[in-house]
């Protein structure tokens, strides 16, 4: 089984760009919770569509249907350090999650981003409707507003609306306060400033990972 650290932090702190970045330049693998139900959602399996209807009202999608595609997820990546995003959203899920991994994470980081800023950010970032790579205005498209990665179409994600935005903010706020006290008794967490550039804040990411999975 993989050793597993979280990644956890409101919207717009950057986990998926960070995440990707962490990805590309260590032995270790990045998988987004979030991108896995939407990609579940545009294959149109049975699954898939009853995330999608969840999706598409803003709801939350039901823990019985979101973690058996992420520990199904998590055993074809095989050995070696994993840093996963997007789960959990609720503190009662923690349960679930310690299941799915056989244990505590050995790590959990929290990116850490004021609200004000969360929402400014979240209001202006556009992503890969294919890939999922993130793009805004330091991080430009190809021409014709194409994803430098595989030419997909970038857009504002669907459920980035303000009043969706809002009503997710406000749910981390509480909920991500228990669950980040949950494991602050359960496990090692760093509270990374998500403040600065993405490319720093992946570095600190790193560094924090190499040192609880001893990656390297
Ligand atoms: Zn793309």
């Amino acid at each position: 089984m993989r050793e597993v650290a979280l990644l956890l932090g409101r919207q717009g702190s950057g986990k998926g760009t960070v995440g990707r970045i962490v990805d590309r330049g260590a032995p270790l693998r990045f998988l987004s919770a979030g991108e896995l139900l939407r990609a579940e959602a545009r294959g149109g399996t049975e699954r898939g569509r009853r995330i999608e209807v969840a999706l598409s009202n803003g709801d939350q999608v039901a823990p019985e249907e979101s973690y058996p595609l992420i520990g199904q997820a998590i055993e074809r990546m095989g050995e070696g350090g994993l840093l996963l995003d997007g789960c959990p959203r609720r503190r009662n899920e923690v349960a679930l999650v310690k299941r799915m991994l056989g244990g505590e994470p050995a790590l959990v980081i929290e990116l850490y981003l004021p609200l004000p800023l969360a929402l400014a950010r979240m209001l202006v970032r556009v992503t890969c409707r294919e890939c999922e790579a993130p793009y805004g205005p330091k991080v430009q498209p190809a021409e014709g507003g194409r994803c430098t990665e595989c030419g997909g179409v970038v857009e504002q994600r669907a459920d980035d609306t303000f009043e969706r935005m809002s009503r997710r903010l406000s749910v981390w706020d509480v909920e991500g306060r228990r669950i980040i006290r949950y494991y602050e008794g359960a496990t090692t967490v760093a509270r990374i400033d998500a403040t600065r550039a993405p490319d720093v804040v992946a570095a600190e990411v790193r560094d924090h990972l190499y040192a609880a999975l001893g990656a390297g």
